[in-house]
């Protein structure tokens, strides 16, 4: 604590204070030119007939008629006619305005946003993978298809299930599958099942992905220790349950010990169990879901399996199953032939069908193969092994700094990969909500953790620092963290303001979801 205070003395260093109010302006009232030109979009910029590159004229035959006039554009495309120059800064520029998982700690829960390391990057630009085109025939791609079988057996091995998919675009895509698969499955009994159980610590994704599938959402209540209440769970379970959806650790960072009882109670009344394996950074290599009772699990290969993500860019999710629903898995399947080849199967008569076109995103399955070689059997347990002492280490440096108790843990002492913390005394004693401390994070240099999720935790704060941070950076997120509060006790409105150094400062978020201005002016 002393420490705290005396960095306080020394006002911070590498942290601006100033302004620290909204109504004083930042610098000069006016806009530079420069300053305008930052502002604009690569449309607004460069003149008609700039080029940043002059391709040489085409020196092949056009053959009239290849495109029928209705697809045939009529004017040239709009595009920016800009220099090299130009087009470098604009992107670097824009780039530079936001925050990465490079640039610093991004503790974002139930998000894994662990290092992906970058000789994953120099494996899936290998012009064999990169240049593979999806129509490929399969005879033509057998490295690909046996780098895909491969992924595949190293994926169930993991989750204890036999049967993978590898289609499966995210997680939310995988649990469609998933329910989808139960419903066929069902079916293929002459059941029609119309419910679906989800603990009320789920992930959004669940009960949006069951509604969409057209099945009934049935809310689990959460016991004290913050796993599912095994009463109503029983009360619920009846026989028109098709699935219950779970995820363990849940996004409380608890790991359900009760685990058996509840696999028991759904397997008893003929539903499937669902495992959203999206928390699979805790678990990997120590339990395994298939083992657990569970007969579907999605994997994010976009979390624990390194391909970098945000900002909408390619994932995948996908999925294992036990035997019993193995024959609805979508087509085409990799199979290896017995002379060692691979093949696409596509006579699966009770497959769902297609979930996506082509196989997957491929680059992703790439990268994620090549973390699973480089860290082998015993890497992976030691990754989660890791991801989870880390998340202990940060619970306790917290916990130890905020002598006041101003963000208490929700549940339970200890957590498995990610904790939740709840902001509701810091914001009746100090003034502030999670919504201000978070901001207030972005001045110290960090992106801010999952705010406000779980729902059933007020003023949430959950935080899952990843296997791959060090011991620096984690104490010196806990100091940032400590510093705030003390700094609010003294002055709320600084933090209720920030934040102050960023390219943006408090925005509509809400609006900004709702109503996003995408387009680029007319
Ligand atoms: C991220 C996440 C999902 C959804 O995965 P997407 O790839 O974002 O669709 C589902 N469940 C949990 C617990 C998650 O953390």
């Amino acid at each position: 604590m002393s420490l705290l205070n005396e960095n306080r003395q020394h006002g911070d260093p590498g942290i601006e204070h100033e302004p620290l109010h909204q109504d004083v302006p930042a610098g000069p009232t006016h806009e530079s030119p420069l300053q305008r030109d930052h502002a604009t979009t690569i449309f607004e910029k460069g003149a008609p007939g700039r080029r940043a590159f002059q391709c040489p004229d085409m020196d092949v035959p056009v053959v009239e008629g290849l495109i029928p006039e209705g697809f045939r554009r009529k004017s040239p495309a709009r595009l920016p006619e800009v220099s090299e120059p130009e087009l470098v800064r604009h992107y670097v520029r824009v780039s530079k305005r936001n925050y990465d998982l490079d640039s610093g700690f991004y503790p974002l829960g139930s998000c894994t946003m662990k290092h992906n390391p970058r000789l994953h990057e120099r494996v899936a630009a290998l012009p064999g993978h990169a240049r593979l085109h999806p129509m490929q025939r399969p005879e033509h791609a057998q490295g690909a298809l046996e780098l895909m079988h491969n992924l595949e057996h190293a994926l169930g091995e993991v989750a204890g299930l036999p049967h993978v998919s590898l289609q499966p675009s995210a997680g939310s895509h995988g649990e469609l599958l998933g329910v989808l698969l139960t419903r066929a499955y069902h079916e293929s009994r002459g059941e029609r099942r119309v419910k679906v159980l989800t603990p009320d610590t789920a992930h959004g994704t669940n009960p949006a992905t069951v509604t969409m599938a057209g099945f009934e959402v049935v809310r689990v209540a959460t016991n004290d220790q913050g796993g599912v209440d095994v009463d109503d769970l029983r009360a619920k379970a009846d026989d028109q349950v098709a699935c219950l959806m779970l995820t363990n650790p849940n996004t409380l960072g608890i790991f359900d010990p009760n685990i058996e009882e509840i696999a028991k109670i759904v397997h008893d009344v003929g539903g499937t169990l669902y495992y959203d394996g999206a928390n699979l950074n805790a678990v990997m290599g120590i339990s395994r879901p298939g083992d657990m009772g569970f007969d579907i699990v999605h994997y994010n290969l976009h979390k624990s399996f390194t391909q970098p993500h945000g900002g909408g860019g390619p994932g995948a999710g996908p999925i294992a199953v036990s035997d019993r629903l193995a024959p609805f898995l979508p087509k085409p399947v990799v199979r290896r032939n017995d002379d060692g080849t691979y093949d696409l199967d596509h006579d699966l008569p009770q497959s769902v069908g297609r979930l996506r076109g082509f196989q997957g995103n491929y680059g992703v399955f790439v990268r994620s193969y090549a973390y699973i070689c480089s860290l082998g059997a015993e890497g992976l347990k030691d990754a989660s092994e890791t991801a989870v002492l880390n998340a202990n280490y940060l619970l306790a440096r917290l916990r130890e700094l905020d002598t006041e108790n101003r963000i208490p843990l929700a549940f339970g002492e200890l957590c498995m990969h990610e904790f939740v913390l709840s902001g509701a005394p810091m914001k009746k004693e100090l003034g502030i909500r999670t919504l201000d401390l978070a901001k207030r994070l972005l001045d110290h240099g960090y992106h801010p953790p999952t705010v406000y999720f779980p729902l059933l935790v007020d003023e949430a704060l959950l935080m899952e620092p990843t296997e791959t941070e060090t011991k620096e950076t984690l104490d010196a997120f806990a100091e940032s963290m400590a510093a705030i509060l003390i700094e609010a006790a003294d002055d709320p409105s600084i933090a209720q303001n920030a934040p102050y150094t960023t390219p943006v400062r408090r925005l509509d978020e809400a609006g900004a979801a709702k109503r996003p201005v995408i387009r680029q002016p007319l």
